[in-house]
């Protein structure tokens, strides 16, 4: 049985699909020939270029924040930009209430901006 190479998986697609990206990947192969340039070591280097521009282009899609959880005492933040959950804890400062951000340990950051913008947060804090 022929090793596995690690640090790669299989996926079956539509015979048309394959086509056409073969077909792109051909003609590359030979524009860049004719062109003297570096061609296209393989199909599975050619496409995984192809996915991996697709990702990033969803990436960059993504909004920065988006609104992961809510708790009892506070809200979980996704930022996008840093890859990683902030969580903003609703407390109360004399008979006001704050936004606290854990991540950032400041009530004035985006985390906290984007917080105030969140439906639930304007409930907690009205009710107050
Ligand atoms: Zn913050």
């Amino acid at each position: 049985m022929p090793a596995k190479r690690t640090g790669l998986k299989t996926i079956n697609v539509d015979e048309d699909i394959f086509n056409y990206f073969y077909e792109q990947y051909k003609r590359e192969k030979e524009n860049a020939r004719l062109l003297g340039e570096p061609e296209p070591k393989s199909f599975v280097r050619f496409m995984t270029d192809k996915l991996r521009k697709l990702k990033e282009l969803e990436e960059k899609k993504k909004p920065r924040f988006e609104h992961f959880n809510v708790y009892e005492d506070h809200v979980t933040i996704r930022d996008n930009e840093t890859k990683r959950l902030i969580d903003v804890y609703v407390k109360n400062q004399g008979v006001r209430k704050i936004l606290w951000c854990e991540f950032c340990k400041s009530q004035e950051c985006i985390h906290v901006g984007y917080a105030w913008s969140l439906s639930y947060i304007q409930r907690v804090i009205a009710g107050s």
